[in-house]
């Protein structure tokens, strides 16, 4: 996965009332391959840096750089997973349907086979085997979202956003999810940029955390978690 540097972002959407500055100058560094969580009050932005970060948005000022070289939001696209805080299952598609779909855009050089074969492996690795061939109303909401997990990572991304994945679920579910999650992270090579409402969640997953604040967002601290995680 390339460095990744935030530098001087900003983002001021046009309101009914005039430009609004969600972003306010922000700038970080993303190691390759590390885990950042971005931890802040509701509204201060952590959503908007995400949808930078993927190319939804383009930024009223500053960039993005990749190894130091500035991005266009192509490449943004080509190389991101994102994990919304809803799973956005295609309801028509079973579970190993919707894991393929990733890998039919952007891998198309692979077989059918293959792309069951490697969705299959990641329904597993998430605890779902026994369960590929379920519509999403027929799993639970953990399960839901391991399948867009899967999903996510299926698409191979060099760099995996998570928008509060877990917020909607239980305790439980969320300790178990946290756990694959780490586990999956440890196997590959991802860069993971995690949001979270919830601090302990923050310190239990990443290596680094960035803190916000609103009115208007902006990066107030930036911690590094001790962290003798091995990587496999
Ligand atoms: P984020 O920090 O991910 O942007 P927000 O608190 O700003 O989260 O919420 C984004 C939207 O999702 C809001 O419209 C909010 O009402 C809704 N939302 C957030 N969490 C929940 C939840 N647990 N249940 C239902 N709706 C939620
Ligand atoms: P967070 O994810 O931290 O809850 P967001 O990034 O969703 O925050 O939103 C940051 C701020 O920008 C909020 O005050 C929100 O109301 C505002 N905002 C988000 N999206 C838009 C938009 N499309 N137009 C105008 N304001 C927006």
């Amino acid at each position: 996965a390339p460095r990744i540097t935030i530098e001087d972002l900003s983002l001021a959407f046009r309101t009914g009332t005039g430009p609004f500055v969600a972003l306010d100058r922000v700038s970080f560094d993303i190691a390759p391959g590390s885990f950042v969580s971005v931890v802040g009050p509701s509204g201060c932005g952590k959503s908007t840096l995400l949808k930078l970060l993927s190319g939804v948005y383009s930024p009223t000022s500053g960039r993005i750089l990749f190894d130091g070289k500035p991005v266009e939001k192509e490449r943004l696209q080509g190389q991101v997973g994102y994990v919304f805080q809803r799973a956005l299952l295609l309801p028509w598609r079973t579970a190993l349907q919707n894991v393929m779909l990733t890998m039919e855009v952007a891998r198309r050089s692979m077989t059918r086979a293959q792309r069951e074969a490697e969705a299959l492996k990641w329904l597993e690795i998430a605890g779902l085997k026994g369960f590929e061939h379920r519509f999403p109303h027929e799993l639970s909401g953990g399960m839901q979202q391991r399948v867009s997990i899967c999903r996510a990572l299926a698409f191979r991304p060099q760099i995996l956003l998570m928008d509060e994945p877990f917020g909607a679920l239980d305790e439980i579910t969320r300790e178990t999810l946290q756990n694959e999650l780490l586990q999956l992270w440890q196997q590959t090579e991802t860069t993971v940029v995690f949001i979270t409402h919830s601090i302990p969640e923050a310190v239990i997953l990443s290596e680094q955390i960035v803190v916000m604040s609103a009115r208007p967002g902006r990066v107030v601290e930036r911690i590094n978690v001790p962290f003798p995680r091995p990587r496999v």
